[in-house]
């Protein structure tokens, strides 16, 4: 799916959608205590609405117990809640058999085609994808396609996988996913030239985490033709923009929870089970995270009644502010997406993350100097695959609370460290 398409006037926008965004951010518990400070890291993770903080004390002060276990009255209400939360990532996530199979169960042996499986974070459910079900797809001689500049999580766990084939004697090439020069996208022409008929597998970026910009993964279906299975690292498009599994027509959409506005150490492996063998992610489980699973449940319904089209609009929206503002400011280089800076064409691909460098000042130093004007920025190499950890920039990441004040503010930051 696309990302937000821009207004011109990315002001006009924040002002329409004002009201609307005001008591939303009176919601974060956090950001109401800290007016003086401007949290602008949620690519790491989100903060969170106090409807997901009640759900959680409500879940542990009234049920708490172990989930598929024990048969007493608080033991069935955490089995019923796990299962009606696999049901609520289904719908979120756009599964369109979510609806259509309400009430036959969902979670790990779940009876429909789609299944999900709670982790974590996006970390854990790209390694468990890569571990429990790549394997058994893979035979001699076979290739997979994988992205060699995004998050380390999309590429670690397919190398991984690849090594620990090799050490069963079966051999398979881990082939880069092309991409363009310049604009960071994905090449789905070069990507068509490099599938071939050993292609059985391709892992993806949905949102990029630096460069924030959508990576027209809907592209790589036609590109690699129907019948290869596709996995999504949506861990930057979950939560921020309308996402749909049927739409991207993927196999496997990851997310990471946390970052949805949901408990750290909350994410979840969404399987399509279309393509390739049954997704059974090995082993015994153990207890399930039924906290954070909780409050996973309660993030989707928040994000869901707050509206996620919109919310895209406004931090598509600031990301325009504050790209546009230093466009005009020779000393920053904006990474990633350049064409996005075009006039009147600000955030056509960007959606919540605006990464940049000083030409003078060094990434850290620079983090150190916004956080003494209020300014919670991520200053690091971002865990990009293949970066040299020294190899800095300066991440800024929306959401819904962060508000055009505060754009303002750190351009006015910005202005003066020229
Ligand atoms: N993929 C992407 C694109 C990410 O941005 C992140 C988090 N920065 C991850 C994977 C890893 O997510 P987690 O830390 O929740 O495992």
């Amino acid at each position: 799916m696309a990302g937000p398409s821009p207004q011109a006037d990315p002001r006009a926008e924040l002002r329409e959608l004002a009201p609307w965004q005001r008591p939303l951010r009176a919601d974060f518990p956090i950001v109401a205590a800290n007016p003086e400070l401007a949290y602008l890291d949620s690519a790491a993770t989100g903060q969170k609405p106090r409807q997901v903080l009640d759900a959680v004390y409500t879940y542990l002060t009234t049920s708490n117990a172990n989930a598929g276990r024990g048969s007493y009255p608080w033991a069935n209400a955490t089995t019923a809640l796990v299962a009606g939360a696999a049901e609520r990532v289904r719908e979120f996530l756009g599964d369109r058999s979510a609806k259509a199979e309400a009430g036959a169960g969902a979670g790990r042996g779940a009876a429909g085609p789609s299944s999900v499986h709670f982790t974590g974070g996006t970390t854990e459910g790209l390694r468990t994808v890569a571990r429990d079900w790549l394997p058994q797809l893979l035979r001699d001689g076979d290739e997979i396609v994988v992205p060699f500049g995004d998050h380390r999580a999309n590429l670690d766990p397919w190398l991984e996988a690849r090594d620990l084939l090799a050490a069963r004697g079966v051999r398979i090439a881990v082939r880069e996913l092309p991409c363009q020069a310049g604009t960071g996208d994905y090449d789905a022409r070069a990507l068509a030239a490099l599938a071939g008929p050993r292609t059985r597998f391709v892992a993806a970026t949905h949102v990029h985490h630096v460069y924030g910009a959508d990576m027209n993964v809907h592209r790589i279906r036609e590109a690699v033709g129907p019948d290869v299975p596709i996995c999504l690292d949506a861990a930057q498009s979950v939560g921020h923009q309308p996402v749909s599994a049927a739409d991207l027509d993927v196999d496997f959409l990851v997310f990471s929870g946390h970052k949805a506005l949901a408990l750290p150490g909350t994410g979840a492996v969404w399987a399509r089970g279309e393509r390739g063998p049954a997704f059974r992610p090995g082993g015994w489980a153990g207890t399930p995270n039924t906290a954070g699973i909780a409050s996973l449940a309660a993030a989707l319904d928040w994000l869901e009644a707050a509206g996620v089209e919109r919310i895209a609009r406004w931090t598509a929206a600031l990301a325009s502010v504050l790209t546009d503002g230093l466009s005009r400011m020779p000393a920053y280089e904006v990474l990633g997406c350049r064409s996005s800076l075009a006039a009147g064409t600000a955030v056509q691909r960007r959606g919540s993350i605006v990464t940049f460098r000083h030409q003078g000042i060094g990434s850290q130093d620079l983090g150190f100097i916004l956080f003494s004007h209020g300014f919670m920025v991520r200053s690091d190499d971002h865990c990009q695959a293949g970066r040299d950890p020294r190899d800095g920039s300066v991440r800024v990441s929306l959401h819904v609370y962060n508000t055009l004040e505060e754009m303002e503010k750190l351009l006015t930051a910005l202005a003066k460290l020229q």
